[in-house]
């Protein structure tokens, strides 16, 4: 088999079979210092297709954070077929000030992409960002955690219409898939667009490492390795059972219509049936409590982890199944003797 390439970057170069650690300038701070991101790039003897791991677009994201740190350094890699750039803290400012947006007029990294050489601060750094290591790759996964004070189950956001980007997303093998082509300046929404085909994984809440969580992105970054054939040893994973929500139907985020603090009654990832309580709004006397009921049998896909409310704020994402899908989740929750998390 031939060689794999050479991967380039503005000022570098990684030869086939060598691992670069590359702290890489994206801007500079307030006393004129370098801000530079962590990149290490691993290039395979054998050629295969370039796949970039990004995490903490949102600096107080982390779970991604050890997703992508493992895969760089604690896989064994020494057979892989292709390249991967490895980018655990793309927002570096946001990261240190362990905010969601870049603490310079909160700009969000994640709407700014694929920059701009001479805009404003943010695009800047996303197009230093894009040029250099989105671009050069053939497809990517970004990672994400749901906003702070929420969580959510581990799930892939993809545009399903796009063929490429829809086979990334079912490689990934996660229960859930929200379809929706995303928001401009998004990474997985521009990426996709300029023939790098991206999806997003949520996972969990901000300013954690849960372990299930990593271990079930792990398990997906390796499914994704074997559909690309990256790594002979792994084989995709077909996640049992799988829904794919779109877009209209992802507006079922139940908000309060009381303010007051939350009791939270199931888990996120759990199934509820049309009819179950699933929180209860309650006041400083514990009176007057409003109990909010599911409207419809499905699945609790994000739930409030901060239990304080006011009227109009989300309690919990409940996405409909289909029946067959509905009868396997309830079978294997029946079955696991804990409430998933
Ligand atoms: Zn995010």
């Amino acid at each position: 088999m031939a060689d794999n390439e050479a991967f380039t970057y503005n000022g570098g170069k990684v030869e086939p079979g060598e691992t670069q650690d590359i702290r890489y300038g994206i801007s500079e701070t307030y006393l004129g210092d370098p801000v530079r991101i962590p990149v290490t790039i691993i290039n395979g003897e054998q050629p295969g297709p370039t796949v970039f791991l990004s995490a903490a677009a949102h600096g107080d994201e982390l779970n991604g954070i050890e997703v992508v740190r493992e895969v760089a350094y604690e896989w064994d890699l020494a057979d892989l077929a292709g390249t991967l750039v490895c980018m655990p803290v793309m927002n570096v400012p946001a990261f240190l000030a362990q905010q969601r947006y870049l603490p310079i007029y909160d700009r969000d990294l994640n709407r700014s992409f694929p920059g701009s050489e001479t805009s404003t601060g943010a695009k800047r750094m996303a197009y230093r960002i894009y040029q250099n290591f989105i671009a050069p790759c053939d497809l990517g996964i970004d990672f994400h955690t749901s906003t702070r004070g929420r969580t959510n189950m581990l799930h892939v956001r993809a545009d399903m219409s796009d063929p490429a980007v829809a086979r990334l997303a079912n490689a990934f093998g996660s229960h859930v898939i929200i379809d929706s082509s995303g928001s401009d300046g998004m990474l997985r929404t521009e990426a996709s667009n300029r023939g790098t085909p991206a999806i997003t994984v949520e996972m969990g809440e901000a300013h954690r490492f849960q372990r299930e969580l990593i271990d079930e992105a792990l398990a997906g970054v390796e499914s994704v390795f074997a559909e690309y054939g990256l790594r002979e040893t792994s084989t995709v994973n077909w996640p049992g059972w799988r829904t794919v929500i779109s877009d209209e139907n992802e507006k079922t985020w139940l908000r309060a219509d009381a303010g007051g603090i939350v009791d939270m009654h199931h888990e996120r990832g759990a199934l509820v049936h049309r009819g179950d309580r699933i929180c209860t709004i309650t006041n400083p006397f514990k009176d007057d409590n409003v109990t909010v009921v599911a409207p419809f049998t499905g699945l609790l896909v994000g739930v409030l982890e901060n239990p304080v409310v006011y009227p109009g704020n989300p309690l919990c994402h409940l996405v409909e199944l289909k029946d067959n899908v509905r009868r396997v989740v309830e079978r294997e929750q029946s079955a696991s003797p804990e409430s998933p998390v």
